[in-house]
């Protein structure tokens, strides 16, 4: 459920039906790999796949702001690398807005896109004087950041606004890029990659019937299941948001976020009339935090909302990076991959999609060299005990502590060495699974309010009867007996 697939995506919902040879595979049809295959769709033979329908991963339950003023993450930057990565990234964010407009533009879609100003405030006291130092750096960089309170009621000790930034119905955008591409290559839905073997000349990628054979192949599937050459669950965690959409009388045309943890956010949708104000609170690492209902809770609070407004609720995870830049470029020779946005993929999906297109047809990117994937450097060996003693309470956690005072109609058992758990429904029906996901055996947690078992270690989610309905994992953990 998503305020944005209130319109399913209109598509030809083609699914792969035999072996086929291609250019170039693009595994993932989210914001990413819909807007390279975009970028490529005049000059090579490309495929999309996607494991489920187009937009209906991360990108699905996005706030959908497209800025640049994103908290405090340039101070992050020149911390964590250097200042002038922290100019890049500035000038690639930029760079990846203009992407999208002039996309919007030559292509005429009608996506909501409008321009609102962004704000960025101090939600406590001990935030004002970081906050005031990356509007210094912004200024510095010949940024206009203007000084302005909050035009809603959110508690903020000092805000500072910008006023070229945009927003956008993402599914929409997806809609008119399809409808731009599909005459040009084959979108395949529900056609789950499962396996990538590399050989000389090509790959040979599988899905559980069927192969294609890619001369290149790009992972643009999010949090990716093939992460050998990559290491990314020692270069990256999960971090997971709570968002509520309620109706309100008044379009207050403006974004927000807090400079610092834990995440307050706002924006509003106009749609048939209807306007909706999108909240989203509480963001915190996936391995630490798991009372889903607790948070959900939360966000009404702190955004004051009145529970006979609210349309809808929902969850969205993203992969948050230890030196806060993405991870765009080349994995191995022919392989490419996008994904690491740290909650800020509506530009930086752009951005990947833009700079793996020039290097599939060989032109220069001037901003690939900051977000190599492959790359080492200081904070890497800073971030490390955090990484591992996250990554360890993740999975070691839900194995040790299964029985949370808030789990109602969940029970844990043992079956011939099998971990299993089931829920029951308020009908009374027993919904048994494997408790372990099939990516990198960990257990699972129960989401409570979206009845879904949730990942916490690199965020797959499944089904009450065990279907993946998001990755890395790419099988199920339905239990028949
Ligand atoms: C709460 C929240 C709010 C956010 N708000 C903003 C915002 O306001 N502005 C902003 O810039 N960013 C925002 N983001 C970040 C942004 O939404 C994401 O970074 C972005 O949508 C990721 O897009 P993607 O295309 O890389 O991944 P996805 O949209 O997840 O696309 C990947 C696709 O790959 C498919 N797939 C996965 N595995 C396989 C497989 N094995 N075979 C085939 N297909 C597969 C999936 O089905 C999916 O459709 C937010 C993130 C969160 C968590």
């Amino acid at each position: 459920m998503s305020i944005w697939n209130k319109k399913e995506i209109k598509t030809k919902k083609e699914i792969l039906k035999s072996d086929i040879e291609v250019d170039v595979l693009i595994i993932g049809a989210g914001i990413t790999g819909m807007t390279l295959a975009y970028y490529l769709r005049n000059n090579k033979n490309v495929c999309v796949v996607d494991s489920s329908k187009i937009g209906h991963g991360v990108t699905l339950n996005t706030t959908a702001k497209i800025n640049y003023f994103q908290g405090k993450i340039y101070t992050k930057i020149i911390k964590q690398v250097n200042k002038s990565a922290a100019i890049k990234y500035l000038k690639s964010e930029r760079y990846a807005i203009n992407s999208i407009k002039k996309i919007i533009k030559e292509e005429a879609i009608d996506c909501d896109f409008k321009r609102v100003p962004s704000f960025v405030f101090a939600n406590k006291q001990s935030e004002v004087e970081p906050l005031k130092k990356e509007v210094e750096f912004l200024k510095e960089q010949g940024i206009k950041v203007y000084e302005k309170d909050l035009p809603n009621k959110i508690t903020s000790y000092k805000s500072y606004c910008v006023k070229d930034t945009y927003i956008f119905n993402p599914i929409k955008y997806l809609q008119g890029i399809y409808n731009k591409i599909e005459s040009n290559m084959h979108i395949y839905e529900n056609t789950k990659i499962i396996k990538i073997e590399k050989l000389w000349t090509h790959y040979n990628c599988y899905t559980p019937k069927y192969k294609i054979k890619a001369k290149k192949v790009v992972i643009a599937s999010h949090y990716p299941y093939f992460t050998i050459p990559f290491y990314l669950p020692i270069k990256s965690y999960i971090e997971k948001s709570y968002i509520i959409v309620s109706k309100v009388e008044k379009d207050l045309n403006f974004t927000c976020i807090s400079s610092s943890n834990p995440t307050y956010s706002c924006r509003f949708y106009e749609d048939n009339d209807t306007i909706y104000q999108i909240s989203l609170a509480e963001s915190h690492n996936t391995a630490f935090k798991q009372n889903d209902l607790y948070h959900f809770n939360r966000v009404k609070e702190i955004f004051n909302l009145n529970s006979k407004d609210i349309v809808m609720s929902y969850t969205n995870t993203d992969i948050m990076t230890i030196d806060s830049l993405p991870y765009i470029g080349k994995l191995k020779t022919n392989m490419y991959i996008s994904c690491g946005y740290n909650t800020w993929g509506m530009t930086n999906g752009i951005l990947g999609a833009k700079i793996i297109s020039d290097m599939i047809l060989n032109r220069n990117n001037r901003y690939a060299s900051i977000f190599n994937p492959t790359r080492f450097n200081k904070s890497n060996i800073k971030e490390l005990p955090y990484i591992i003693f996250s990554q360890t309470k993740s999975f070691l956690g839900p194995k040790l502590i299964k029985n949370k005072p808030w789990y109602k109609n969940i029970t844990f058992t043992k079956e011939g060495g099998k971990s299993l758990a089931t829920y029951i429904d308020k009908n009374n029906v027993k919904h048994t699974i494997i408790n372990k996901c099939p990516h990198l055996g960990c257990n699972l947690i129960f989401n409570e309010k979206e009845k879904t078992w949730d990942c916490p270690c690199h965020s797959s989610r499944f089904t009450v009867d065990g279907k993946c309905i998001k990755g890395p994992s790419v099988y199920d953990i339905s239990y028949k007996k």
